[in-house]
């Protein structure tokens, strides 16, 4: 009956179902084991009507063009700039740190030297990473680099991994730049935008098509079957002969024969609090101080008329394997061995096609995702 399953709803899945629907015309069946669709990209109203990000905040920011106008056909957005301070030595102060940071933390004299310096050397409104700055040779490039490092990165890092940096992909210290400059943005893409109606809109025009059967709470084991041997998939104990596009968790799909794969999970505690703001602003990040890694304040994302406000403390914490939800894959150089392994397997099937953040086993923001997505339509899909 089908030609096409999509294990997943969020966006690796869903575009990838949309693009089967509209530009095939071909019957396509999503199963997803939530008892929604959207992925961690979910966002619902609560009862004080705040949109609020059930699994983590979400913003959306893209160089892609393509990106942006593929999503513009689900949605009307509202301009909006994410900004994040840090919580540091009793101070509230602009993450990326960039030179109104520095000013904000040090003595005017000292603030100063240091900004004469930073763009003596480099570029003004250049990124800088951490790990490149602490290498300088300057005694006061170098204060700062370990200032940065010790109070913004160090502790937050840890807490956010349980490793230290060394230990972990520069894919993702890299993440952490330091900003010479004065734009106080967190980031600095050139589309950023919140979509008006929240996320999971998007996600329900997306898959409002009568080509498009979505499976709800149904974990993929429940209905597909994989004989190793024979490379033959099953569902519902018929061969399907197929695609099979496989946006959950990699080692999943093959019992984790090689064991599992590791990643970081989140506890995140949400909290209503009577009054009409907590912060400043969106999301304030606490390195060294309390237990959670930040709080993030809704009303700033999605504007709402009330008198309350509900926040998020998000703590990281170790992933344990068939309890926790897998947020970040941790990368080293031992993980992507074994994620190779899973991926030369199924790469022994023709017909299973592997896309998304789990199935990848990368971390992507949404616009990757869908980029990504986009692209595995046009080359192994269609
Ligand atoms: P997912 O959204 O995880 O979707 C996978 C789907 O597969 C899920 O719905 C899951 O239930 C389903 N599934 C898994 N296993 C099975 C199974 N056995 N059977 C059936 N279904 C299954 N990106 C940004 O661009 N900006 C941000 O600000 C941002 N913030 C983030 C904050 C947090 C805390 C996290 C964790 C991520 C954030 N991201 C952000 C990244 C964003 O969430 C991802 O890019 C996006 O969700 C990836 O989509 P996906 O479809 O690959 O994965």
């Amino acid at each position: 009956m089908f030609n096409y399953i999509v294990i997943g709803s969020g966006f690796a899945g869903s575009v990838i179902a949309e693009r089967i629907a509209n530009v095939l015309n071909e019957k396509v069946l999503i199963i997803e084991k939530r008892n929604h669709i959207g992925g961690n990209c979910y966002d619902y109203k609560n009862k004080d009507g705040i949109i609020i990000h059930k699994y983590g905040p979400h913003l959306f920011h893209t160089n892609y063009k393509e990106v942006f106008d593929y999503l513009s056909n689900f949605t009307d957005w509202n301009i909006y700039h994410h900004r994040v301070l840090a919580f540091i030595d009793g101070k509230k102060v602009p993450i990326p740190f960039n030179l109104n940071s520095l000013y904000l933390t040090f003595p005017e004299s000292l603030a100063k030297r240091i900004e004469e310096k930073l763009l003596k050397k480099y570029p003004y409104n250049s990124k800088v990473p951490i790990l490149d700055l602490k290498k300088e040779n300057d005694k006061d490039l170098r204060f700062l680099a370990d200032y940065i490092y010790q109070k913004v990165f160090l502790n937050y890092t840890v807490k956010q991994w349980g490793l230290k940096p060394e230990d972990i992909d520069p894919e993702v210290t890299a993440r952490v730049p330091v900003f010479i400059g004065k734009d106080d943005r967190y980031f600095s893409d050139k589309y950023q935008a919140i979509p008006t109606e929240g996320y999971t809109k998007i996600f329900e025009r997306m898959l409002n098509h009568s080509n498009i059967k979505l499976m709800l709470n149904t974990d993929f084991k429940e209905v597909i079957s994989i004989d190793f041997e024979s490379k033959k998939i099953y569902f519902f104990g018929q061969e399907f002969k197929g695609k099979l596009i496989f946006t959950g968790m990699i080692d999943e799909l093959f019992n984790f024969k090689y064991g599992y794969l590791p990643y970081r999970s989140l506890d995140l505690r949400f909290e209503t609090v009577e009054k009409e703001w907590f912060q400043e602003v969106a999301t304030v990040n606490y390195p060294n101080d309390y237990d959670f890694t930040r709080i993030t304040e809704f009303k700033h994302i999605h504007p709402a008329s009330t008198e309350k406000t509900t926040i998020l403390k998000e703590y990281s914490k170790q992933y344990i394997p068939n309890k926790d939800i897998p947020y970040y894959p941790v990368f080293t150089k031992e993980n992507q061995k074994l994620y190779n392994r899973y991926k030369e397997e199924a790469e022994k099937f023709e017909n299973i096609i592997l896309v998304g953040r789990l199935a990848e086993y990368r971390y992507y923001d949404m616009d990757d995702v869908i980029k990504r997505a986009l692209e595995v339509f046009e080359e192994k899909v269609r």
